[in-house]
């Protein structure tokens, strides 16, 4: 079988702070293989972004530790390498792009400057070259009058602009992994489409990996071919994005895919699921969704942390749960609705209240 480009295998994350260690991540197991798009999708706080910024050595230690697991990329111990072994990697064969376009650009520097960067970093290109490269790669981002836009400053152009920019930035040395941590979360609706769009061209264009994040079923739905759902520092369940809509397995899945609001849902009370997230200075020592589980099962649930398995009848649908482990005998109730995939720019909450 084809190797991973990138395996992360029981990744234990820490931040320690002065309210206490946080357990950000707790034994995460994750796979992306070439030409793939992975989606992570989760509340705030679950580890999407920890688990991104883990992978290129980018968590800022102190106050975050990585207690314990491994990251491989394309056969290389990420956490193991040195510094300029990592930054040969980083901004070159994995690069990232952040929801804020105006906090990924240098308000002061041109965009000419700021795309051409990577490249002249990673390679003995020349100016002219460079520039040439740079103003290719904001055309291929949908920037008519790229010549023009090379010689302006971030602030002259719209958040959309600014957004094709930092991706044309992410895209310039042709990574072999791209990192989108919630790239379209601060950009209006139709905006939003578009960059999906563009990002969904340029990655079969470049047959390159994504790593996508986002907290909305619809936007990770348009580009994902895996879903990886976390939840307080867990994965909690991990198949393709067909599965996830067709059978969703875990009881956290179903509650989040059943939230998405419908046309016919009472607009006063949006669904939303009961409970709040687990304090992670003290994570429960079983289940971390538990105490909001509408499935829970007993003492089992609070006293076994439940392992991501193979469901029954399919090794690449994973789930963690009790559920569908042999400690207990039970099948899953059928009362919840089979869904379809919803369609481009629907929206989606998270118990967490946002929503798009
Ligand atoms: Fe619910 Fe128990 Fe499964 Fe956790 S292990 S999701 S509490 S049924």
């Amino acid at each position: 079988m084809t190797q991973p480009l990138l395996k992360i295998d029981d990744l234990h994350v820490h931040f320690h702070t002065e309210e206490g260690t946080v357990e950000a991540l707790d034994g995460v197991n994750l796979e992306i293989y070439e030409d793939e798009v992975l989606g992570i999708i989760g509340e705030s706080g679950c580890g999407k972004s920890v688990t991104a910024l883990s992978t290129i050595g980018l968590l800022q230690s102190p106050p975050a530790e990585v207690v314990s697991g491994s990251i491989e990329y394309a056969g290389q111990d990420i956490l193991r390498l040195s510094q300029r072994e990592l930054n040969n990697i980083r901004g070159n064969d994995v690069t990232m792009v952040y929801q804020d376009p105006m906090t990924s650009l240098n308000p002061v520097l041109t965009i000419g400057k700021q795309v051409t960067e990577p490249l002249r970093t990673h390679s003995d290109v020349s100016a002219s070259a460079a520039r040439q490269q740079a103003i290719e790669m904001l055309e291929a981002c949908g920037l008519a009058d790229a010549d023009r836009i090379m010689d302006q400053y971030p602030n002259e152009l719209s958040g959309g602009m600014r957004q094709r920019v930092v991706i044309a930035m992410a895209l310039i040395t042709e990574p072999k992994l791209l990192l989108a941590d919630e790239p379209t979360t601060a950009l209006d609706v139709t905006i939003q489409a578009q960059i999906m769009d563009l990002l969904k061209e340029l990655q079969e264009e470049f047959g390159m990996s994504i790593l996508f994040i986002s907290h909305d079923l619809g936007v990770i739905s348009e580009i994902a071919d895996r879903i990886a759902v976390m939840y307080a520092g867990n994965i909690v369940e991990n198949c393709t994005m067909r599965e996830l809509f067709d059978e969703p397995l875990h009881p956290y899945t179903r509650a989040l895919s059943k939230s998405i609001p419908s046309l016919s849902d009472d607009p006063d009370r949006l669904p939303v699921i009961e409970g709040v997230v687990p304090d992670l200075r003290n994570p429960p020592s079983g289940c971390r969704f538990a105490s909001r589980c509408p499935q829970y099962i007993g003492d089992v649930c609070d006293a076994v942390d439940p392992a991501l398995a193979a469901a029954d009848g399919s090794e690449k649908h994973e789930v963690a749960c009790h559920l569908y482990t042999d400690i207990v005998d039970e099948t899953p109730p059928a009362d919840w609705e089979h869904l379809s995939a919803p369609s481009t720019g629907a929206s989606s909450r998270t118990e967490s209240g946002e929503s798009q």
